[in-house]
This record gives C-alpha cells, structure tokens and sequence, in this order.
C-alpha cells in the first residue's frame, strides 16, 4: 500500500491537471472507441500498450479474460461481463469488442490442468472460486482445444464471429514457437468471441455489421502484441512490416 499512496502523491503533481482536463472534454464529448476484455494479470497494461487515454476504452478485467456465454444465464442473471457489454455497446454505441488474452497466462495455465477430471471435481472446484470460474466458463474453449490435440494442431479449428453464420478459421500457432499452454490461452481468447455474440441484446448491432469483434493476443516474453486476422486466418504480429496490411483489413472489414 506504500507504494500505491507514493505513487498517488506522484500523480498529484505530474499528471493529474492533464487528466482533470480530459475528463471534462469527455464528459461533454464522449466518444468511446471499444469495449476491451482482458485478464487480470498485472503484466497486462492495455491502456499502455495501445496507447490509449482518458475516454478511448472501456476496459473489463477478469481472470482469463472470459465473456460467460447468455446460457450460463437461463434466469435473466446477469454478471458483470454482459453488464458491460449493454454499457458499452448498448447505451454508449461503442462498435468494436476486443478480446485480449496473453501468455504465461495463470488462470489459463490452471485451465490446461483442469483438463484433470478429479482436479476438476465437483469437490475441488467448491474449494477454489478460481477452479470453478475456469471449469464453468471456459469448458467451451478446452472442447475447442481438444479438437487440437490428435493433430498436433495441424489442422485449422472453426469458431463463430459476430453470428452463427460468419464463422472463420484459425491456425493456432502455425509457427510452432508457443507452448502448450499458450496455445490454449489464443483458443480460448478466439472462443470468447463466440460466447459474446451469445447476446440477445447485441444480436442486431451484430448482424447489421454495426458492431464488430476482434481478438488481441500479447506476448509477455516479448512485449509483441498479434491481431487475428481472420483473413490470413491467424495471429498476426503488430510491427511495421505487417502494419499496412492489419490497417487495411481493419478498414475494409470493420470501418
Ligand atoms: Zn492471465
């Protein structure tokens, strides 16, 4: 805590003139660009990392970055996730979800462990709120990872965009440099975006074109940050020799 109450004092004499000035422009002006899931892992700093500020994202942090799919609420028993997608996307008009997972991700490194049926038991997940969320939210993304397995990843999976009928293909790790465990984390970063488009309330956002949904995945060993490109049917490295060819896709596709 001494830290973050020096850290505070920091802030009170560099940036926070600058901020209360951005904050006043955004309250008159708001004009949010995306809705962005990620982990709660402390390496993952998205608003450092995109270079992003005051008024540009509204950011939702869980562990593994997981959107629990709408028949995880047969009840009308929302959690915090759809919450914020009806925020973003519903009352602020917000036209891009992005979906960041990372790698050496721990609740992901859990996840490929839960693989374990007795690990996973109905005991063992009672004990640990964190077992329980992987194994009930992120059953989807071992299934997908599952299909993986006898293949070697060889083969491309299928996952489903912004509706059932706008489904595309990935290649996970075509370059064979990520381990086991992160490989699961971009499956799963790719499944979340299924579970999202799971909302009635996004539905015709969604099937007009209206809203989009993209998938972000940051290297932590190297700092790389790649964008699935469904065109090329991967993850693709954010750097200057594939920028121009994102951007394009970006602005074809999703403008
Ligand atoms: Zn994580």
């Amino acid at each position: 805590m001494d830290k973050l109450l020096k850290g505070i004092m920091k802030y009170r004499s560099t940036v926070r003139d600058t901020m209360v000035k951005q904050f006043l422009k955004v309250k008159d002006n708001p004009t949010p660009k995306a809705v962005f899931f990620t982990c709660i892992d402390s390496r993952m700093l998205p608003t450092r990392f995109t270079q992003t500020n005051v008024g540009d994202m509204f950011i939702i942090r869980n562990a593994g970055n997981l959107v629990p799919h709408s028949h995880c609420f047969p009840d009308e028993q929302n959690s915090n996730e759809p919450a914020a997608l009806e925020l973003g996307c519903v009352v602020n008009d917000i036209r891009h979800i992005i979906v960041c997972g990372h790698s050496d991700c721990k609740a992901i490194n859990l996840l490929y462990k839960l693989r374990d049926p007795e690990f996973a038991s109905k005991e063992n997940r009672r004990l640990s709120p964190l077992r329980s969320w992987m194994c009930t939210h992120a059953q989807s993304s071992i299934d997908k990872f599952e299909e993986s397995i006898p293949n070697d990843f060889n083969k491309p999976l299928l996952f489903q965009g912004e509706t059932p009928l706008r489904k595309f293909v990935a290649y996970i790790d075509p370059d064979k440099k990520f381990s086991i465990e992160d490989r699961l984390s971009q499956i799963n970063t790719l499944q979340q975006l299924q579970n999202i488009a799971s909302y009635g309330f996004l539905r015709k956002k969604l099937e007009k074109h209206q809203l989009h949904i993209h998938a972000l995945w940051f290297d932590i060993y190297t700092g790389e940050i790649y964008y699935f490109s469904r065109r090329h049917k991967r993850f693709i490295v954010i750097d200057e020799e594939n920028f121009a060819k994102l951007f394009e896709e970006v602005i074809v596709y999703y403008s």
